[in-house]
């Protein structure tokens, strides 16, 4: 599930593949951008922010931001020139960056959107404080978490204006590991700066690999406590894992581990 930590690593993908070279061509196959052509652009920075990807470009005095969302199933993978690509069905194929020594090829991307890099805040000013930024700030993600105090703990971790980078699977994994019912109200939260501190380690500790693990153990089957569990016993107490829809999307929870609030609705 593309969270802020696979965000982390694609900008890495692309910057291994793209940095420091001009684009020998391009090809967008979003509508929008059709009859853009980045030939001659070099890549300067390959950056994400939350969950969102943006490849810095420059020519002469000029900057531009190749903006883009992986959402659920989004991707991108590099190539050698000449190498076949394998990564996804072509017709899901949504941007091609081709320079002397790569290809990278974005599949099923959101949001494919060119910006002056002056005006990237048109696109990502709204964030919350980055988890994996240099510019983390843990204080600024709970102010902005407590000044919507009836909001469920769940929404205000999964809300991108909070804190950016958290998804469903690391929101239902830090409420386990934090004993947090996923509907408890902000304003009843004990610990705000501890269950955010909690979420930030998560996403962290799996930069720089794929497989996403909350347990610690990398084996299928075994990488988290609650999230895609269902009816599965928990792994602290043995009772069964439940699923429930959340404001449009499904949270785990361990209904011994996670008790509901005796002061809740
Ligand atoms: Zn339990």
């Amino acid at each position: 599930m593309p969270e802020g930590d696979t965000v982390w690593n694609t900008a890495r993908v692309l910057e291994k593949a793209l940095l420091g070279d001009v684009l020998t061509g391009s090809d967008f196959r979003v509508p929008r951008l059709a009859t853009t052509d980045l030939t001659g652009w070099t890549v300067a920075e390959s950056a994400s922010r939350g969950k969102h990807l943006l490849l810095r470009l420059t020519r002469d005095d000029r900057a531009m931001t190749l903006h883009s969302h992986l959402r659920m199933e989004g991707a991108w993978r590099a190539y050698a020139p000449g190498e076949r690509w394998t990564g996804r069905p072509a017709h899901l194929i949504r941007v091609v960056l081709k320079t002397k020594r790569a290809v990278a090829v974005g599949y099923h991307l959101h949001e494919v959107t060119l910006v002056p890099t002056a005006e990237e805040d048109s696109l990502v000013g709204h964030l919350g404080p980055d988890l994996l930024g240099d510019d983390w700030d843990p204080a600024e993600a709970v102010r902005r978490i407590a000044a919507k105090p009836q909001a469920s703990i769940a929404e205000a971790l999964l809300d991108q204006r909070n804190l950016a980078g958290v998804g469903n699977l690391y929101k239902a994994e830090t409420l386990f590991l934090r004993g947090l019912w996923p509907w408890t109200p902000v304003a009843d939260v004990p610990d705000l700066d501890g269950t955010v501190r909690l979420a930030q380690k998560l996403v962290a500790s799996n930069r720089g690999r794929w497989t996403q693990t909350t347990t610690g153990s990398l084996r299928r089957g075994q990488t988290s406590y609650v999230y895609g569990r269902r009816a599965q016993p928990c792994r602290r107490c043995g009772t069964a894992i439940e699923k429930a829809d959340q404001d449009e999307r499904v949270t785990y929870w361990c209904p011994h581990c996670q008790p509901k609030p005796a002061t809740s609705p």
